[in-house]
């Protein structure tokens, strides 16, 4: 079990830890005191959280198995504990035999996927996060009054390509600076920049920079696109990187967020940071000459996997852990529509969304 202090905030986190090697790493005396800065926020975002509760709900609702097209949410071990539950991840809709439930994940689809499912008489579920669905209208209310759409994001990620579709024809994928200096517009005056949702705001904001510099009548989006989840986790690691000699990001490496958190911490001091999806991946020799070491999750990690990592710290002589919190988050998201009650007809406490004082790094797996 870990202890968390941060000031009157006294958690003791008894959650059951996965199977692992025990006792991998070993105790070496390094000059400083051993301690970890856990950031919060971290793990677990509103949007992840209802769209794992939204793939559970189904199982319960239809019974096993339910179609996901992609990973419900970017990380392997949710995706193997859903699997396990019966849910069948698939890449497309024509993998799916028809009049099935099929749900859309976590980072949304372009209308092109939705009429393919219809096509097949799939049912389907749409747990996109509202905050990806914003980005989508915004997405189709600028290409009907006719503005060029600069989406900066990464190439082939799934939410670029779902915004893409809702504006095929009006949109240009700007994947970071470089892309910046030679992209080529057809009417610099009608243009303005939407971006994915977890991406680096520092990095995001130089691109935009550059854009202006070529494009100065460049249209700001009506509201940030990079949602709160990852701000949060970006803010709270540039908070700990410059008093860590280790920062460890929990999450999967084709999650965008978690990958960022990794870049963040470097740029602002960190002075060695490196991402896992488990504990058991943590290497003796990252330890070497390390007093303090920063934690952190991304947005679609369970607690469970941190608590895995702080276990095996404590291990190493690094038990003593304070928690240094920048935000405070409760948002909840309601449940897709068809979700919203319970197999016995009672309405699910998710159904309308809001507020929680439930806070994410309180939350087990
Ligand atoms: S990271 Fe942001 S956009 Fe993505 S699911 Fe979470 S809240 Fe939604």
């Amino acid at each position: 079990m870990s202890t968390i202090t941060n000031g009157a905030f006294v958690a003791h986190l008894d959650v059951p830890r996965m199977p692992a090697e025990r006792n991998r790493l070993k105790d070496l005396p390094v000059a400083g005191a051993k301690r970890v800065l856990l950031a919060a926020p971290r793990g677990y975002c509103a949007g992840v959280d209802r769209a794992v509760i939204a793939v559970e709900k189904a199982l319960e609702r239809y019974g096993s198995p339910v179609y996901v097209r992609k990973q419900i949410v970017h990380n392997i071990y949710v995706v193997s504990t859903l699997e396990k539950k019966g849910a069948i991840f698939v890449d497309d809709v024509d993998e799916v035999p028809e009049g099935s439930h099929i749900v859309f994940s976590a980072h949304g689809v372009s209308p092109v996927v939705v009429q393919g499912a219809a096509a097949r008489h799939l049912i389907a579920i749409d747990a996109t996060c509202p905050l990806v669905t914003k980005v989508h209208r915004e997405a189709t209310r600028f290409a009907r009054a006719d503005f060029e759409i600069l989406l900066i994001g990464h190439t082939g990620h799934e939410e670029v390509e779902g915004t893409m579709g809702h504006a095929p024809e009006r949109t240009i994928l700007v994947t970071g600076p470089a892309d910046a200096a030679t992209v080529v517009v057809t009417n610099p005056d009608h243009l303005v920049w939407l971006s994915q949702t977890t991406l680096s705001v520092d990095e995001t904001m130089q691109t935009v920079r550059l854009l202006r510099e070529r494009f100065p009548n460049l249209q700001d989006p009506p509201s940030d696109d990079i949602c709160y989840a990852t701000q949060n986790r970006q803010v709270a690691i540039k908070k700990i990187a410059p008093d860590a000699d280790l920062v460890i990001v929990v999450g999967s490496a084709n999650s965008s967020n978690t990958v960022r958190l990794v870049d963040v911490a470097l740029e602002n001091g960190a002075r060695t940071a490196h991402r896992v999806d488990y504990a058991s991946e943590i290497r003796q020799e990252w330890l070497d000459g390390v007093s303090t070491v920063g934690v952190t999750s991304g947005a679609s990690v369970p607690e469970i996997l941190v608590q895995e990592v702080l276990d095996d710290l404590a291990d190493a002589g690094y038990g003593d852990v304070s928690q240094v919190v920048t935000a405070e988050e409760d948002l909840m998201f309601s449940l897709p529509k068809e979700l919203r009650t319970n197999a016995d007809g009672s309405p699910d406490e998710r159904g309308l969304g809001g507020r929680t004082r439930r806070l994410d790094w309180q939350r087990g797996a």
